[in-house]
């Protein structure tokens, strides 16, 4: 079964929506396979958003994902990653499709609710990330 990794970020942990994202995802066929809480430190956001170094909005992210508790977790599934993507909808609420979480919950841009894997390369990565303890 494919693996990815997911996470809510502050913007929904603040508005007490971890039930109901976590509720859809669950409804859409993912297995919670791991999960935890965390806080990242601003190096550690840094890290995980190194592709977009460089990109205007990247001192924002940083900051806004460091701002408060994220919930991460690895979901498990058949076609994982993409049907994620799929569920998350687009990086941009406004431009999501209805019934996505970002539709649903996310609020501009920036604060979109949550975080999905890409491609197989970065979900291996992004899991061992926030669950280097377990493969
Ligand atoms: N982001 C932003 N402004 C932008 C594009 C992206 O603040 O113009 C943030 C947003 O929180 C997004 C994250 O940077 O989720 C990573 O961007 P990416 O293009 O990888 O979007 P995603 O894969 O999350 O849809
Ligand atoms: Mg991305």
């Amino acid at each position: 079964m494919e693996k990815t990794l997911f996470f809510i970020k502050p913007d929904a942990v603040e508005r007490n929506l971890i039930g109901e994202v976590i509720r859809k995802v669950e409804n859409s066929g993912f297995k919670i396979n791991n999960l935890k809480m965390v806080r990242l430190r601003k190096a550690q956001a840094e890290e995980f958003y190194k592709i977009h170094k460089g990109k205007d909005f990247f001192e924002k992210l940083v900051e806004y994902v460091c701002a408060g508790l994220i919930v991460a977790m690895v979901l498990e599934k058949e076609s994982a990653i993409k049907d994620l993507r799929e569920l998350v909808g687009a990086t941009d609420p406004a431009f999501a499709k209805k019934g996505s979480i970002r539709y649903d919950f996310g609020l501009d841009v920036t604060r979109n609710s949550c975080h999905a894997s890409d491609s197989s390369k970065t979900a291996k990565d992004e899991i061992l990330f926030f669950f280097p303890e377990k493969d």
